[in-house]
């Protein structure tokens, strides 16, 4: 083969490889160091509670890389085995870690050899489930009382932002966050191919979406329903009125009272001009039971162009709204998905719906563009 050149890219992944096995096995010496300075209380000296907080901050590592080392620095002389394989390449140092880990959680019990066959050929996430496995079959107490301890470790912090906005942060145990990521990724998925949103707003949307379903059929206890209390200019968005008072919110705009007004259930207290209190709305649906199983039959998930939002991810519009005297029968009504219904309201775009059926979209038409042209 004298004749042909090396490929350029052939030194190159052999010198990544060995970059790689080299960082490696630094690694393992690091882990080797940490384990013996946790053993020492020289953080405590330095003003640290723990040998943890004193990688982090002087090695400039996360919690999580810190407390994997200093386990691997305690586990090395039980897995000889697998820092032999680590040595040979055969497995990587977050392989390694992992295996350490297993050791630590059920000792004597660990068939380091079956968890090193995985190890092998598993990429990590995979070998991650294949530890979890193992120290299950050895120890299902243990795993259990550490889900218990995460279950209680759950936590959701809402904080006020700016004008009403709010803040969320919070923490679940695997269980309940695949229960809430399992309600979630179906309503956060794109509404047709013309839905840009990025996946952080469409979670965003969604976690919202999930609490007015939950608000509407009735899922909460107690306060079951939103509270709005709007005048009737508000109502009808006559120039000059004021916006409208929602439970648990600062005021909110006509809009946004007009699309929860046209299918949620809300409570209606629509006040007069005087603030007196003239109507206080029982909190039913806005569309009756029979007329709703119609509309659904009829439509069959959300009726804009191109969604394909299933009808239990739809509400009932009103085309005409009943505020404006729309009549309540089929043919002024239209199941439109949440993020739809609110491009409808709030976001200025138009849904009619055409002679022979079908539905029409009409973009907002911006101020800027219905001003009168001057002269170029
Ligand atoms: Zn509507
Ligand atoms: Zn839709």
């Amino acid at each position: 083969m004298g004749g042909v050149a090396p490929r350029a890219g052939e030194e190159i992944a052999a010198e990544l490889i060995r970059r790689r096995q080299k960082i490696d096995h630094d690694e393992l010496e690091f882990s080797v160091l940490a384990a013996q300075f946790a053993e020492t209380d020289e953080y405590e000296w330095q003003g640290f509670d723990s040998p943890h907080a004193w990688l982090k901050a002087n090695c400039h590592i996360s919690g999580g890389a810190a407390a994997a080392r200093i386990c691997v620095g305690q586990q090395l002389e039980h897995i000889a085995q697998s820092s032999a394989a680590m040595a040979a390449g055969e497995i990587g140092f977050a392989h390694f870690a992992l295996i350490a880990r297993t050791s630590a959680a059920v000792g004597e019990r660990l068939d380091q050899t079956a968890l090193l066959r995985q190890a092998r050929k598993h990429t990590i996430a995979r070998f991650y489930d294949d530890c979890y496995h193992a120290r299950h079959a050895a120890d299902p107490k243990g795993c259990a009382k550490e889900e218990a301890r995460s279950v209680e470790a759950r936590s959701l912090d809402i904080s006020d932002g700016d004008e009403g906005t709010v803040y969320i942060n919070g923490y679940l145990d695997k269980v309940g966050g695949a229960a809430v990521r399992t309600a979630l990724e179906p309503l956060a998925k794109r509404a047709g191919k013309d839905d840009h949103r990025p996946r952080e707003q469409r979670m965003g949307d969604a976690l919202v979406d999930l609490s007015m379903r939950a608000l509407d059929n009735g899922l909460v206890p107690q306060r079951a329903h939103l509270q709005v209390t709007a005048s009737l200019e508000t109502l009808l968005g006559l120039p000059g009125a004021p916006g409208a008072n929602m439970e648990f919110s600062l005021p909110i705009s006509a809009k946004a009272v007009e699309r929860i007004a046209c299918d949620c259930a809300v409570t209606r207290i629509i006040l007069g001009s005087d603030s007196t209190v003239i109507d206080v709305g029982r909190a039913k649906r806005t569309i009756s039971g029979p007329q709703r199983k119609a509309l659904k039959v009829r439509d069959c998930g959300c009726t804009w162009p191109g969604c394909d939002r299933p009808v239990s991810m739809t509400e009932g519009h009103h085309l005409i709204h009943w505020i404006r005297n729309g009549p309540g029968d089929l043919s002024n009504l239209a199941l439109l998905c949440y993020r739809h219904h609110w491009m409808v309201h709030e976001g200025g775009w138009q849904i009619v719906c055409t002679d022979d059926g079908r539905m029409l979209t009409i973009p907002p038409q911006t101020g800027f563009e219905r001003l009168p042209r001057g002269p170029d």
